[in-house]
């Protein structure tokens, strides 16, 4: 089935992230001078307000902060409701919005906060691939 997801225009400011995307592989940007992580991306650390941020290829990997069951939706995600998205709390540090599949959105309860999961990604055209985080463990 085609994508029918908005897909996101990537900038100067995202590009390396949507780069990482299509290679398979989750960049987060870090701070140089305090050595935070952050995200979403910005051009200014927002802890100590440095302009000197690197990427770095991340694990992928981290815990359910919380989550929510989204029962309507917009685009190709109306198609998908009931889905559950998710704040992953990162190894590496900050917090991601993500969409969180192998989940049963029926049986929130069975959802758990402070689950494993992993990052996986669609591919959504030739030039786009959007991330999203799996359970790894119960
Ligand atoms: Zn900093």
């Amino acid at each position: 089935m085609a994508y029918n997801k908005p897909i996101p225009t990537p900038t100067t400011l995202t590009k390396p992230f949507w780069d990482g995307a299509r290679e398979g592989k989750l960049m987060l940007p870090r701070c140089t001078d305090c050595g935070r992580v952050h995200f979403y991306p910005r051009h200014v650390c927002p802890f100590c307000h440095s302009a000197a941020i690197e990427w770095f290829e991340a694990s992928g990997e981290g815990h359910i902060h919380t989550y929510a069951v989204q029962h309507r939706g917009f685009g190709g995600y109306a198609q998908e409701a009931p889905y559950v998205t998710a704040f992953i709390d990162l190894n590496e540090g900050d917090r991601m919005l993500t969409v969180l599949r192998g989940v049963d959105p029926s049986k929130p309860e069975e959802i758990k906060i402070g689950a494993r999961v992993k990052v996986e990604f669609e591919e959504a055209s030739d030039e786009m691939s959007i991330p999203f985080f799996r359970v790894v463990e119960e």
